[in-house]
């Protein structure tokens, strides 16, 4: 780990140092012990005796708690209760590890411990009455809070320029959906625009597992400066807010479909591709492969779904307030989204096509508000929630904590934020 500490926790080296010897002990104890459909893996301890079993693909539980000598009944028990108290239902091969535990070689198995997800574990006790008793535990992390910046250069999207930037893409799909509320990704991207990203790195016993959430977003749009910062309000919801403490996230997105292009605009008069006389563009197109999913751009109720000979395939929904999306030359609608199906914010309700009149693939988004159809790239958007007053001054000092510990980072690349 090359990495240093940016100062905030002073407990992190002593904390770090348990950790590793935690994890140099458990190493010396796995000791590999033979091949029996997945791999199996035993761990010796003076007291008990424990098996753990990878899933191999082809395995169910019922094969794999049956190899380990359970009958029908606590296999039937066990998928019950994984299901109802840990929500597991199925198991993924090459990754799904299931430990046994018995006395001793010889006895029955006393628990099963599960791992379903890193930051997860799910024990499962024999109980004396022969049931099986159902505990989950959370695992502990450790995160960090971890700077990139970027700029874009001539003919970058902001994707290509981000993946420069060394932000992971999975990060970077996050990034790219918070903006898509605040930015038009065709006509806000130029040359020279810096941005940057704060988001969470998850260790656990000193190893990375996985990248967490975004905690902020700088872009110098041509619009200003777009930032937004992940927040944690006294009743415990989180979301993102503007550098004044306004709700970031828009009752509806500008653009639906990540790093689509915007290949039409909206205007009152435009020459029709396909009709050849001019009339208005009441959308705008954005150009996306035949069956590229449409997500919802926001919570709201399906209230038509049907064919016409202009739009084709589409979806009409009506959000919150005052305003209605349209999603046309759909190739295809969602399964179960119907009239009167109610869609959240990012589900997808179709899929991209060209049916209708439509030159080639692409989604046509409309956005109508009170009854006129609106600019969907510039139209002033709500916020989907807002800071009472004491959150909002919890916020503002938060966010001076934050802007500071960016500003470090930015002059330290390999420091990180120990949340
Ligand atoms: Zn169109």
């Amino acid at each position: 780990m090359k990495k240093v500490k940016y100062i905030l926790n002073p407990t992190f080296l002593s904390k770090l140092m348990m950790a590793l010897a935690i994890v140099l002990t458990f190493v010396a104890i796995m000791v590999v012990v033979t091949h029996r459909g997945g791999t199996i893996i035993s761990q010796h301890e003076p007291a008990e005796c424990k098996t753990v079993v990878v899933v191999a693909s082809g395995d169910t539980l019922g094969k794999i708690l049956m190899a380990q000598g359970l009958n029908n009944n606590d296999v039937n028990t066990i998928a019950d209760i994984l299901k109802k108290d840990a929500g597991i239902s199925t198991l993924r091969a090459g990754s799904d590890k299931i430990e046994f535990v018995r006395a001793d070689e010889e006895s029955p198995v006393s628990k099963i411990v599960l791992v379903p997800s890193p930051w997860k574990q799910v024990e499962l006790t024999c109980a004396e009455n022969g049931g099986w008793n159902c505990n989950t535990v959370d695992i502990e992390r450790d995160t960090r809070a971890i700077y990139k910046s970027g700029e874009i250069q001539n003919g970058d999207s902001f994707y290509l320029a981000g993946i420069r930037a060394g932000i992971p893409a999975g990060v970077l799909i996050d990034v790219y959906d918070l903006l898509a509320f605040e930015m038009d990704f065709e006509r806000d991207i130029r040359a020279g625009q810096h941005f940057s990203v704060l988001y969470e790195e998850n260790f656990s016993g000193g190893e990375k597992i996985d990248n967490g959430r975004v905690l902020a977003v700088q872009f110098e749009a041509l619009r200003g400066n777009v930032k937004m910062y992940r927040f944690k309000k006294s009743d415990g919801t989180s979301g993102y807010y503007d550098e004044n403490g306004n709700g970031a996230i828009k009752s509806l997105k500008r653009t639906p479909i990540n790093n689509a292009k915007v290949t039409s605009s909206f205007s009152t008069k435009r020459k029709h591709p396909v009709l050849g006389f001019t009339r208005a563009h009441k959308g705008v197109d954005f150009r996306a492969s035949t069956g590229t999913p449409i997500p919802a751009a926001g919570a709201g109720r399906v209230v038509a779904r049907g064919f016409n000979r202009g739009h084709g395939n589409y979806i009409k929904i009506r959000h919150n307030g005052s305003y209605e999306t349209l999603y046309a030359h759909m190739s295809k609608f969602a399964k179960g989204v119907v009239v009167g199906t109610a869609v959240r914010q990012g589900q997808t309700i179709g899929y991209v096509g060209s049916t209708g009149l439509s030159t080639g693939p692409h989604l046509h988004y409309e956005v109508i508000k009170n009854g006129t159809h609106v600019n969907p790239l510039t139209v002033k958007l709500p916020a989907i929630s807002n800071l009472g007053d004491k959150d909002k001054a919890k916020f503002l000092e938060y966010r001076k904590v934050l802007d500071n510990g960016m500003e470090t980072l930015s002059r330290n690349p390999n420091l990180f934020i120990q949340m």
